[in-house]
This record gives C-alpha cells, structure tokens and sequence, in this order.
C-alpha cells in the first residue's frame, strides 16, 4: 500500500501531537500530585538516582548484581509512590503518561515496523483527504437514483436507457466492492450529466474504504499539477513527485477525461501514467464524454490504442441527469 506525501505528512502531525498531548498531561498531573504530596518529590530524585549508579556502573565486573539490586530499589520505591498517589485519592498509575496507544507510545512504530495504530490512521487520513476534494464521499451507490433514466427504448440507440444503466451499477458496485490490485483498466464513455462523475466517485469511496490508495481528480487538475512540477525551478528531491504517486497508487480515476488544455507537455504526460501503469499493471479508470476516435483525435494514437487494447469499455445512457434533476 502506498499513500501520498499529503497523507503521510498529516499521520506524522497526528501522532506527533498525540505524544505533546500525553506529555503535557503528564506535566501537569505531576504538578498537581507534588503540591499535594510534596514526599514523591523526593521519591522521583531516589528513583532517578538508582538510574544514575547503573550508568555509573555500566563494564563494571558485577553489573548483574548491581541491575538486579536497583531493580528492587525501584520496584519499592515506585510502590511508596503508589501508596502515596492512594492514600491521597489518586490512581496508582496517575503520573504514568497516558499515550493514546500504548503499544507505540505514540511513536507510530514498534522495533521499526508501522504500529497498528498508524495504518489505521493513513487509511482514515487518506480517505478523509480524498473526501475534501473530490466528489467522494458525498455521491454513492446508495444515492444513485436509476429512476432518473428513462424507462423505455431510446428509438435512436434501440435500447432501454434505465434497463442498460442498471446493468453499469452493478458492474460499478462489483467492481468496487471486489477491488484488487488486478482490476481490469475502466473507460467509462457518455455524454455529459450521465452520472460517470457518480458512479466514479462511488467506486473510489468504496475503494478507499477498504483500504487502497485511491486518486480521483479531474483530468485538468491533475494536468495542472504535473506542468507546476515539470516547471517548477525548485524540485524537491525527498520527494518522488505528483507524477510518480499518479503512476504508484491503487487506484487512478481520472474524471473529466479530455476537457483538459492539451500541451504538448500534457499529452505526452498522459501517455505517460497510461503506459507506466499498464507496465506496471496497475488499473486506472477514466471517464470521458470522447469515444475512442476522439480520445485519437485529441490526443494521440498511441493513447488511444493502449486504451483500445487495455481497458473495458462501459458506455453510459441516458438523458442528461442534470437536467432531469432541476426538473424534480
Ligand atoms: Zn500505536
């Protein structure tokens, strides 16, 4: 699984402030109980003390000996010090730093592993992250209305738009409900105000849901962001770039797909994610209202070709939804 620097930056904060939360906590109960007991006042200096003759005797011939007597020391004293926090109406663990996990102590991290705790956090952070913006989170499969597809055959297409659109909602909540990371490439092809942004949106929730690194954005936002990087003069070399985390996540939806201004620079860049995910056989899903001869036309051949050769085709029908909306 991997997760944006956005992402992970925010998890780091997080636990960051966790620990100042913990510690600061802790500070201020000491406070509290050494102006009640003053006695723990000097219980702590014993105990920090027997610490002190440990290191003092660190190489020293009868080490063992040493530990195992400052270990008793320390034992008694920390029970006084219980007794005492007890006696005054304290818990016995009052002055211990109350970490939101106490398995990592907020580190995020045990014996350099990723505590359990910090992977819960980047699949909530990243969700959240995809939810702010994007359209994710807000349209659902539980909110797709197939009533707003006519029910009877279009004369023109010779099909039934409603009967039709049933069968890409269920495509669409399959797709995402069994997602992998060997899920077929999608192109989902339709005019506009067809409900591809819906569907999209609702296959990136889930996706995210279940814990995948999830991109969805609109081709020119994307585009935007690639042309800053490509141009800007100060690069960041700890970091592996826009490009690289289009090219690496789980899941790329690409909405909008060829209303973006085309450069050189961006059709080039296009056909860069489209080739190295598929190199690294990684799906991508993309909306567009262009068919194949136009996603020739705009672009290039060669995009249109790996496109041909590599992705499923799901065509949207329909009047458009937006319209019929306004009209309810
Ligand atoms: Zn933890």
């Amino acid at each position: 699984m991997s997760y944006t620097r956005e992402t992970l930056a925010t998890v780091e904060r997080i636990l960051e402030e966790r620990r100042q939360q913990a510690e600061l906590r802790q500070l201020d109960r000491s406070e509290e109980v050494l102006a009640k007991i003053p006695a723990v006042s000097q219980l702590q200096r014993e105990l920090a003390g027997t610490i002190a003759d440990v290191v003092r005797n660190i190489g020293s011939a009868d080490i063992e000996d040493i530990v195992r007597e400052v270990s008793e020391k320390n034992l008694a004293i920390q029970k006084k010090i219980g007794d005492l926090l007890e006696e005054n109406g304290f818990d016995r663990d009052y002055l211990e730093t109350e970490y939101t996990c106490p398995a990592c102590r907020d580190t995020g991290y045990i014996s350099g592993e990723s505590c359990e705790c910090r992977l819960a956090l980047l699949k909530e952070v990243a969700l959240g992250n995809l939810r702010s913006n994007s359209p994710v989170g807000k349209a659902t499969f539980e909110n797709f209305r197939l009533d707003y597809y006519p029910d009877e055959a279009d004369p023109a297409l010779g099909v039934n738009p409603r009967a039709r659109m049933e069968q890409v909602f269920n495509f669409c909540k399959n797709y995402a409900e069994d997602f992998s990371l060997d899920s077929d490439s999608l192109y989902l092809w339709g005019n506009t105000g067809l409900g591809k942004t819906h569907l999209a949106s609702a296959i990136a929730g889930e996706v995210a849901k279940n814990g995948f690194q999830v991109i969805f954005d609109s081709a020119s936002n994307l585009m935007r962001k690639l042309e800053k990087e490509h141009f800007s003069p100060a690069r960041d070399t700890t970091y592996d770039g826009a490009q690289d985390e289009l090219i690496k996540c789980d899941l790329l939806i690409i909405d909008d797909f060829g209303t973006e201004f085309l450069t050189q620079f961006t059709v080039s860049a296009v056909y860069n994610v489209i080739n190295s995910r598929l190199n690294r056989n990684l799906p991508v899903i993309i909306n567009s209202n262009l068919d194949i001869e136009g996603v020739e036309k705009a672009y290039s051949q060669r995009i249109a070709s790996r496109i041909i050769g590599n992705y499923k085709y799901i065509q949207f029908f329909g009047s458009d939804i937006r319209q019929i909306k306004k009209n309810f």
